[in-house]
């Protein structure tokens, strides 16, 4: 019994890209109960198992609230001022000894946009690198590059309210009612009111089992697919002439990329029927308004940019962008990952999404320096670099990189390189436990201030319901104090998290008139140009930011490198559920494990048979980067040669054997699509 609370706090859920707001009751300097705000305008009221129940973490027994430097291989607890000397003296000393670019920062979506801004702006000021980037890296990048490149923005082109106002939604590569669950909810609110639905998954998920065509594709052939309806849209004449005419260009180059993308040679290439093919194109195209909404399961593939481009496409034909009800919008894995690479935590874009090379001189205006002027590396580029032994030092805030990338082999060779691993986060998780040299100790979401960015581009308040446990600091003022140590305390002198997002505000014309006055009535979405401006919850409604046209990307279907063969027969998704997140670091420590206690692997009825596995049994998945050891669940929502295992535990360690394959324009790893083994232990 963890008692009635004595008061409640407004906040923000940190879990995923829905961004539900909730009230946090606290009581004797606990967190008892977390209940939704009735009002909220993205929850209305509803929150999911994850929102609800899973804060347990806060004051988990193992969570680190004193700095730590690891001495002969052993941790010691030290002083916060011994700490930040001890990081400061090592970065200068690798940084005057192998260069700026030896040091790489990682923010991430467990830190405020406030946070991140300051990660981004100490890699440049204080380091003097591009070496700046975060877990968008895993995630959403090829969404935001694809978009852009689309339409010229690269973010959700709708607000969350557009699923009331759909009548077809097209959800690709999205298992939204475990992952979004309240936007999950939402969708099935609104097939409940005769809204139709086309779900493209390899899976049975289960919105799939509401849909009215499930399009259960093989892992990774979505460009065939969406081109295939593209040119259905196009034949039978299913188009929006005049938003074709008015606001789209490249029709020619589009039609000739996708003639060879009949019906039925993609249903070859992706295990569908042609005919479902074309039912869908002709929902999608007719039944308007239609919107699109996705998830890594487009992303996460060596085509994912080109992917989401492909499914940008089927909107610009149909005139399904810009207006009530229609759009392109990716549910983003957590809620401020949107927000961290928006920030700034990118090696190629400064704060607001602002291209490096076009905005470093204004920023140089602002900040009151010179800014570096070489190509910074992302996530990938830094694992890379440091395999190679050119980067010395990385900086992980609230991220899990050994345990969440893939082909972890790979990723430890990295680490094992590395003179300097800061670690900034609640538990000793396993990048500091085998490679950590300084473990620093973060505030929680529930003991800081900020703002987070939801899917939807909305920014919202994140609120203080309890002091930092322990010795533990806010990420903002352990980025503050270490700058302060390295000479650079006058551009880090913020006294708090509203200070910081005031220099947020100047910085951004897209978020100049998002204040925290403001969002004490509410959270508010960019574009906000103004504190007169209402925010936007819906773009492109007249023209796009490059001018009255967007352009058809015509691009290319290349299979995936990963084919099943004799040796290794199956193919292996990966994925989350609703009862985890990620890599468990916080819902581990919560009694959502008693609803999911361990990974397993999805196999289908009929090749469990064949392989005589029997419900629970542990086995080996091996694949040519790794293996690993779990528990089989035999369902029907995966398709005989396909398997699907969570990543959320630690013991199992799914990314021992992921593959090291990444999105051909972002880098983004390619976990949904590894050919693999099964073989009984
Ligand atoms: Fe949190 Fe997402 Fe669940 Fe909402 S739907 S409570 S944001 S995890």
């Amino acid at each position: 019994e963890l008692g009635t609370p004595t008061a409640w706090t407004r906040s923000t859920c940190p879990y995923c890209g829905v961004g539900c707001e909730f009230l946090v009751g606290t009581r004797d300097g606990k967190i008892t109960q977390v209940k939704p705000a009735l009002d909220a305008p993205v929850n209305k009221g509803h929150l999911c198992v994850k929102g609800r129940y899973a804060f347990a973490y806060n004051d988990a027994p193992d969570r680190v609230t004193r700095p730590m430097i690891r001495r002969d291989g052993e941790w010691q607890a030290v002083s916060w001022d011994e700490a930040i000397a001890f990081v400061a003296a090592e970065l200068k000393r690798i940084r005057e000894t192998h260069g700026p670019d030896s040091i790489g920062i990682l923010g991430s979506a467990r830190a405020t946009n406030e946070e991140n801004y300051l990660a981004q702006k100490f890699a440049r000021v204080v380091i003097g690198s591009n070496n700046v980037d975060c877990c968008a890296r895993v995630c959403h990048a090829p969404s935001a590059v694809a978009l852009a490149q689309v339409f010229g923005t690269g973010a959700a082109t709708s607000a969350f309210d557009d699923i009331e106002l759909a009548q077809t939604f097209l959800l690709a590569g999205t298992n939204t009612t475990e992952n979004h669950p309240v936007v999950g909810a939402r969708i099935k609110q609104a097939r409940r009111r005769g809204a139709r639905l086309i779900v493209v998954d390899p899976r049975k998920t289960e919105l799939a089992g509401w849909a009215d065509i499930h399009l259960a594709l093989r892992p990774g052939t979505d460009i065939p697919l969406f081109h295939a309806m593209a040119r259905v849209i196009l034949e039978e004449n299913l188009t929006d002439p005049a938003f074709l005419a008015e606001r789209v260009e490249g029709l020619g180059a589009f039609r000739e990329a996708i003639a060879e993308w009949t019906p039925e040679r993609a249903a070859e290439v992706c295990g569908v029927s042609a005919e479902a093919i074309r039912q869908a194109a002709r929902l999608y195209a007719t039944h308007k308004p239609s919107i699109c909404f996705h998830g890594l399961g487009l992303t996460e593939h060596h085509q994912g940019s080109e992917t989401v481009m492909a499914l940008a496409n089927l909107a610009l034909l149909t005139g399904n962008v810009g207006q009530p009800g229609t759009g392109v919008n990716p549910l983003r894995g957590q809620n401020n990952v949107q927000g961290s690479a928006h920030m700034g935590c990118e090696p190629n874009t400064l704060t607001g999404s602002q291209p490096l090379a076009k905005a470093r001189a204004h920023f140089e205006q602002l900040w009151g320096c010179p800014l570096p002027t070489t190509k910074g590396l992302n996530l990938m580029q830094m694992l890379d670099a440091a395999r190679k032994g050119h980067l010395k030092a990385l900086w992980l805030f609230g991220y899990d990189v050994l345990l969440s990338n893939p082909d972890a082999a790979h990723t430890a060779q990295a680490f094992e390189r590395l003179e300097l691993v800061v670690v900034q986060d609640l538990f000793m998780n396993e990048s500091a436990r085998a490679y950590g040299h300084v473990f620093l100790p973060a505030a929680s979401n529930f003991e800081k201030d900020g703002t987070f960015m939801n899917s939807e581009r909305r920014i919202q308040r994140v609120r203080q319901a309890l002091p930092p446990a322990g010795d533990s600091r806010p990420d903002w003022q352990i980025l503050c104090d270490v700058a302060r140590a390295m000479g650079q305390g006058e551009r880090f002198a913020f006294e708090g998290p509203e200070a910081i997002w005031e220099e947020v505000r100047a910085v951004w014309p897209g978020g100049a008139g998002i204040s925290y006055a403001r969002l004490e009535q509410g959270g508010l979405q960019w574009p906000c140009p103004s504190l007169d401006h209402p925010g936007t919850p819906r773009l492109h409604a007249q023209s796009f930011p490059a001018g009255p046209r967007a352009t058809l990307a015509a691009v290319p279907y290349v299979p995936s490198p990963e084919q099943p063969s004799p040796e290794y027969p199956f193919v292996l998704i990966t994925g989350r559920t609703l009862y985890a997140f990620n890599a468990g670091t916080m819902t581990a420590r919560t009694p959502n494990t008693r609803l999911y206690p361990t990974d397993r692997l999805e196999v289908s009825p009929s090749d469990a048979e064949c392989l005589g596995l029997r419900e629970g049994e542990r086995v080996r998945v091996v694949s040519p980067y790794g293996e690993a050891r779990l528990p089989v669940h035999i369902t029907q929502r995966v398709k005989p040669g396909e398997l699907f295992s969570t990543f959320h535990d630690p013991d199992v360690f799914i990314n021992r054997l992921t593959n090291p394959h990444r999105d051909r324009y972002t880098l983004t790893p390619q976990y949904k699509r590894t050919a693999v083994r099964l073989e009984k232990l």
